[in-house]
């Protein structure tokens, strides 16, 4: 769609980056031109609006920054998953492996309630490790994962597959190879 088409547009790939023969997708046009970025979080508020959502789950760091104001828009509460040894209070916690290396996300324990319908929020699915390691984290906490939901998917590299195949919802707005 037209919209898409503008969203996939202001991402801008970086190669060689952080390490030689990655092609990094890069969102930060993509904030920085505010007319795209609002259709960006109007097409999330669009889809998310009629969901019964409790909580957006957003992921540390560029997941912040649209579960932020999507949670703001659809008056929902945002919570963010965070990286090891930055939340105060008592966590959960989930390790995994991910593009480059190996990763630890936490939440607190009182993040949500039980049965809380979660959407859990980041720019991008690559391998889909950190997704499905935030989901494992959302389900310990007997909330319900309602969707995953991210910017770009990387479709040559399984993530969204590996996500479905874990039983979980996956929509994302555009794919890069
Ligand atoms: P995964 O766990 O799916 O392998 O990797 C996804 C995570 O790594 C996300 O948190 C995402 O922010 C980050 N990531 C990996 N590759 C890229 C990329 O090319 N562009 C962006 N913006 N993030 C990436």
């Amino acid at each position: 769609s037209a919209y898409s088409d503008d969203i996939r547009n202001a991402i801008r790939t970086v190669a060689d980056w952080p390490e030689k023969g990655v092609m990094f997708r890069d969102i930060m046009p993509l904030l920085q031109d505010a007319a795209v970025f609002r259709k960006l979080i109007d097409s999330f508020v669009h889809r998310y609006q009629n969901q019964k959502l409790d909580a957006i789950a957003a992921i540390d760091a560029r997941g912040f920054i649209l579960g932020a104001p999507l949670a703001y828009e659809l008056g929902i509460s945002l919570v963010p998953v965070r990286k090891k040894g930055k939340l105060p209070f008592e966590t959960v916690t989930q390790s995994y492996d991910l593009e480059y290396c190996s990763a630890t996300i936490e939440l607190h324990t009182d993040a949500f309630a039980p049965g809380d319908r979660v959407l859990v929020m980041d720019d991008l699915i690559a391998t889909g490790g950190t997704m499905l390691a935030a989901c494992e984290l959302v389900k310990r906490l007997q909330a319900e994962v309602v969707e995953v939901a991210a910017i770009i998917d990387l479709p040559d590299l399984n993530g969204s597959q590996r996500l479905k195949q874990a039983g979980f919802d996956v929509y994302a707005i555009c794919e890069f190879d």
